[in-house]
């Protein structure tokens, strides 16, 4: 235990390309525990096993690894409140659980997904805000305990005050007052015996002895849940602080459609980990006028974790694009730059695979740059006469980008495998050749119609790249087909 006591933590769930706002709420806590000479902890949440993937989790850990913040507990580094892997603890929440029933906080509910869904469907039909009704919430022990032995699926959800307000301190928000009957009565154990998220969360944060929470704002309206925890089991909340999330410049959420998300696209790109980190630095400083280039020592000195705004930070690209040329041009030698470009080439093993696709289609090295080059370009320099070589009509490959941007964001582990069999399944159900799904695709990736094998490409670039690289296609196919 540090002197201050403090112990702060990130504890993203693994179930996509790890986002920028991780990163942005994990420099947060590594800053909160820098100033108070803390803890700085990582946990994994994969209490939703059907969305927690192990590559994931892989990504996860290396997406923080690259960012540069360091944790002194975490499920690759161990520590004495491990595991610190939500699945690897399954033992031990149900006892918290038993705890809340038996002192008459908690029910089992035999409600079936098919009779809660009619349940909300009828309540939004109503115009009402969809919750349970409270079927379960009076049945007697008897009852339940001849359901339970008879097998009966159930869970256990929480007991809700019926009036009054969840009133709390937030660090962001100030005071917070929250009704009680806006708040749900949430199932804490599913009827696998896993605890969810609310439930696994709270444990944890006690067992870890966490003291300052903090996390983004959309978990702002679950605190009452976890207060009402907390209380259930006669434990003393953490204090709450609920950073806003970061914005599009239009002040939307940030979200893949608009903006790219992942901390992978950026470091494909060759963000330099510090540049991202300063820019997302800057949210948690009051910048009068003044140097804007910060390494983290200087972030730690000048972060004011009292002073936050709510009202948004907005992911400036333009800003992030300045900051790391910056970087790149005043903060690094001319060794460090060329040893920080051979590690950028080499992640992912993307030059080397890359090259061993290339040495069967060239003649000379120097026909290397052109053929390979698109694995690290920023951009590949998409304009319409780029699609010229393809025979289908624009409309038809504007449909054909659009399914396939869709259809790959359904892929659980992104491999050539994967893939080929997403594409090959895409032009299976649209009835169409796979040539005129694969065609317009090696233009959107490579920018040419000469180029390396499309899934191995794919595979190469990433789901974050590619996801982009569709997105830009799609907008200058549309040029065309609206031309
Ligand atoms: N697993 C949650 C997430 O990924 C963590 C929320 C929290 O910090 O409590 O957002």
């Amino acid at each position: 235990m540090t002197a201050s006591g403090v112990r702060v933590r990130i504890a993203p769930s693994p179930t996509g390309e790890p986002h920028v706002g991780t990163a942005y709420i994990a420099l947060f806590n590594y800053l909160f525990a820098l100033k108070h000479g803390g803890e700085f902890i990582l946990r994994i949440e994969d209490t939703d096993a059907t969305r927690s993937t192990p590559e994931f989790e892989q990504k996860v850990l290396d997406a923080l690894k690259w960012t540069g913040l360091k944790w002194s507990e975490g499920p690759d580094v161990g520590g004495p409140y491990g595991p610190y892997r939500q699945s690897d603890r399954k033992h031990i929440y149900g006892e918290y659980v038993e705890k809340i029933v038996a002192a008459g906080h908690g029910f089992r509910c035999f409600c079936t997904p098919e009779r809660l869904e009619e349940m909300r469907a009828g309540q939004r039909a109503a115009g009402k805000q969809p919750k349970y009704d409270g079927r379960c919430l009076n049945l007697s022990a008897q009852e339940v305990t001849t359901r339970m032995a008879a097998g009966e699926p159930s869970v256990v959800r929480m007991k809700i005050p019926t009036e009054g307000a969840c009133k709390f301190h937030d660090g962001v928000y100030g005071d917070v007052e929250i009704p009680w009957d806006s708040v749900d009565m949430q199932v804490l154990l599913k009827a696998d015996g896993m605890p969810t998220y609310h439930m696994a969360n709270v444990v944890d944060d006690y067992l870890m002895k966490i003291t300052h929470v903090a996390r983004g704002e959309e978990w702002l309206a679950s605190v009452p849940k976890h207060i009402l925890i907390y209380q259930y089991l006669g434990l003393e909340p953490p204090v709450f602080m609920h950073l806003s999330l970061m914005r599009n410049a239009d002040k939307s959420k940030l979200s893949k459609r608009k903006n790219p998300t992942s901390i992978s696209y950026y470091s494909a790109l060759g963000y330099l980990p510090e540049a991202l980190m300063n820019f997302l630095g800057l949210f948690f400083i009051q910048i009068a006028e003044g140097e804007e280039m910060m390494t983290m020592d200087e972030l730690a000195q000048k972060f004011d974790p009292d002073n936050l705004s709510k009202a948004g930070a907005i992911f400036d690209v333009q800003k992030l694009d300045w900051l790391n040329g910056r970087w790149l041009r005043e903060k690094l030698s001319p060794e460090e730059f060329i040893a920080r470009v051979f590690e950028w080439a080499s992640e992912n093993a993307r030059l080397t695979e890359g090259l061993k696709l290339a040495q069967s289609r060239i003649g000379k090295l120097g026909e290397l740059p052109p053929l390979t080059g698109f694995l690290l370009a920023s951009d590949v320099g998409l304009t319409p006469a780029s699609f010229g070589g393809i025979k289908a009509p624009a409309a038809e490959t504007l449909e054909v980008l659009e399914i396939v941007q869709t259809d790959l964001e359904k892929i659980l582990e992104w491999n050539v495998e994967t893939i080929e069999a997403e594409l090959r399944a895409i032009a299976e159900r649209t009835g169409k050749k796979l040539k005129v799904i694969t065609a317009p695709l090696f233009v959107a990736m490579s920018g040419s119609s000469r180029s390396l094998p499309l899934f191995d490409s794919m595979a190469l670039l990433g789901r974050s790249v590619v996801r982009q690289r569709l997105k830009v296609a799609a907008q200058v196919v549309k040029t065309i087909a609206a031309a």
